[in-house]
């Protein structure tokens, strides 16, 4: 990079809170984008100003090395999500949650490690959920891996302490992205039912999730490490 900014790589932003993420650094960092759509993350670059993208599934075993190793801050947030009881989960669906929720952070973080401890500086926020938290009915292997990432958050953050990379997890309540608008998602439940459930009686935004962003790889939050931030409208606290 011919700039002094640092480098920002935010998965899953070709939409929804990743996009949020990325759009809110665009004007003060280095932001690669990634998806698997290389027109839409073309036409992202350019109506965004964004300073690349990579296409690559992140399921895909050995995606991550071809991602680059210069990466300051690393924001893990592409994620699935499947709704079914247990006796119905497709063992296909139970894979593609264990790898892009839990594998892909793993490794991607994996990957900019050296790097970042060569900067004696880094950042890394990983998008968990409030189901990984509290446990969700019908979305056991979703809340199974987003439970996953707080284990890791935890055990980075320690073991990373004295290189001066922070490790944190945001776990986002509902928030009303194509996430949960998915045609094919077998949920017997509506938005309003959401609602329902929510103490704020509301969504949370992409850019609400966005701003903690902002603050975590900020100055303000150096001592900030392993820690499992609950953005979530009261939900985690019970109904
Ligand atoms: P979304 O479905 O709108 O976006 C997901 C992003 O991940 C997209 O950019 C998609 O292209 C990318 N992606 C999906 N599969 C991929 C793959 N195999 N390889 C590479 N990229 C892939 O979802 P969202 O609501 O913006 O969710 C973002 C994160 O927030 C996820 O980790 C999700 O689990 C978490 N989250 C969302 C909610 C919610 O209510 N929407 C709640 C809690 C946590």
């Amino acid at each position: 990079m011919m700039n002094n900014r640092k480098n920002i790589l935010v998965t899953g932003s070709s939409r929804g809170i990743g996009l949020a993420i990325a759009k809110n650094f665009a004007l003060d960092y280095n932001v690669f984008i990634a998806g698997r759509h290389k027109e839409k993350l073309e036409e992202l670059c350019v109506l965004n100003n964004f300073s690349g993208y990579y296409t690559f599934d992140l399921t895909d075993d050995n995606a991550v090395n071809n991602f680059p190793e210069n990466i300051d801050i690393l924001i893990n947030n592409a994620g699935v999500y499947f709704y079914s009881p247990i006796e119905k989960m497709k063992e296909e669906d139970i894979l593609n949650s264990v790898k892009l929720n839990m594998l892909a952070p793993y490794k991607l973080i994996k990957h900019c490690i050296p790097y970042m401890k060569k900067q004696k500086w880094g950042r890394i926020i990983n998008i968990g959920s409030i189901s990984g938290v509290m446990g969700e009915a019908n979305a056991s292997a979703y809340s199974m891996t987003k439970a996953a990432l707080i284990g890791l958050t935890k055990s980075l953050a320690l073991e990373l302490a004295q290189d001066n990379i922070t490790v944190n997890i945001i776990n986002p309540g509902w928030v009303d992205t194509e996430l949960i608008n998915n045609e094919n998602l077998e949920a017997d439940f509506s938005k309003d039912e959401i609602i329902e459930t929510i103490p704020q009686r509301r969504f949370v935004t992409p850019e609400e999730i966005a701003k903690t962003c902002e603050f975590l790889i900020s100055d303000n939050a150096k001592t900030i490490t392993g820690q499992s931030i609950n953005i979530c409208a009261g939900l985690s606290l019970g109904f």
